[in-house]
């Protein structure tokens, strides 16, 4: 196995913990932990945000930048008499990757039960079956268990959150990360990456590293996390599509692993402003930072609610190429990981009063 540095280290630990919309107290702990040193103060919003603040200029313009905690998974519904779990999606999921896949189901008391997502072996199926996709509605989890009785017995009930399994690896080509959750815990790993690196720079602004609750179910924690850091400036970061695997063309994303940080142009929740795009585009050129552009219109994030806040903030998302989001597994490139920390602390130490009313007026 690959010794993993400080950074490995933050990447696996932030994946492998588990955290659906609603239940995001692991991956919250975890984040606050890991910002902590670096920020003047923690608070949290009324439903569970975790908002860092650091305070470069008293008076500053209040700089956001924000990953979402929670990850895609699935809630317990029922138990049936034979012990097999029923279960509701949280976050979108396509039928086809979730069939035979490892799960893991959190009981109240906090244990942690392995349980699958049963398939149907190909031998019974009638060849009529064979070519649809199996229906999100029949399907159900196996743990193991006996009986309602037993799987009760272990803990679990109606509400307890399943997540799904995926141990953090590095892959032979040591810059390609694959994990469970990149969505979105990559944007809190660049949030805390970002505080730590503005600890002994000068900013000429207060910067708040955010982890927000309840993305995946309608950019809900980004509202009340908007609302109590008020911001002039607002960037979400989170996964993008990397349309660069067989299959997918520039039809259906720009983006690609490795070639930088994405500036999202248009997705259904936000137009990016353009003035804070260009201004980023800007300091990138000037570092030397890649950069690409990203486009999901059939997708949102956090940005969609921060630029909404109040009377209205500049606001953009940043993205993260990343392969086969939304299934228990992705695939991204630590190159854009690194760079997209690299802009963002460019970005805050420039973004004083001057910069910002300029952006909001261009
Ligand atoms: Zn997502």
């Amino acid at each position: 196995m690959t010794k993993m540095d400080e950074t490995l280290l933050m990447l696996k630990e932030l994946t492998d913990v588990n955290g659906i919309a609603g239940n995001e107290s692991q991956p919250r702990e975890v984040m606050k932990r890991m910002i902590e040193p670096y920020a003047d103060s923690i608070t949290f919003d009324g439903i569970g945000s975790l908002i860092a603040e650091k305070k470069g200029a008293e008076n500053g313009p209040r700089i956001m930048l924000a990953g979402h905690l929670d990850e895609v998974g699935f809630m317990v519904t029922r138990i049936d008499e034979k012990g097999f779990i029923f279960f509701q999606t949280i976050g979108g999921w396509w039928s086809q990757v979730m069939l035979s896949q490892r799960v893991t189901v959190t009981t109240s008391k906090g244990e942690e039960i392995t349980g699958i997502i049963g398939s149907t072996p190909p031998h019974v199926l009638p060849p009529e079956a064979r070519k649809k996709p199996a229906d999100i509605k029949d399907m159900f989890i196996d743990i193991g268990a006996a009986s309602r009785e037993e799987a009760m017995d272990w803990g679990i009930r109606p509400g307890d959150m399943i997540t799904p399994y995926f141990e953090f690896t590095v892959m032979k080509n040591s810059q390609m990360l694959m994990a469970k959750a990149w969505d979105n815990r990559i944007g809190c790993a660049i949030a805390i990456e970002a505080m730590k690196r503005l600890k002994d720079e000068k900013h000429p602004n207060i910067f708040y590293g955010v982890g927000t609750v309840q993305e995946e179910v309608g950019l809900r924690g980004a509202k009340t996390a908007a609302a109590a850091v008020q911001p002039d400036i607002a960037i979400a970061v989170d996964v993008g599509i990397a349309a660069d695997t067989p299959g997918l063309s520039e039809k259906h994303g720009i983006a690609k692993a490795g070639k930088g940080p994405g500036l999202v142009l248009y997705d259904a929740s936000l137009v990016a402003h353009k003035g804070l795009r260009e201004f980023i585009e800007g300091v990138a050129e000037e570092m030397n930072i890649p950069y690409q552009y990203d486009h999901i219109p059939g997708g949102g994030t956090d940005a969609g609610s921060f630029h909404l806040a109040g009377t209205g903030a500049p606001s953009i998302a940043v993205t993260i190429p990343t392969r086969y989001i939304h299934s228990n597994a992705g695939i991204l490139n630590r190159d854009d990981f690194e760079n997209t920390v690299c802009l963002i602390v460019e970005l805050v130490k420039r973004l004083d009063r001057q910069a910002v009313d300029q952006i909001k007026y261009s």
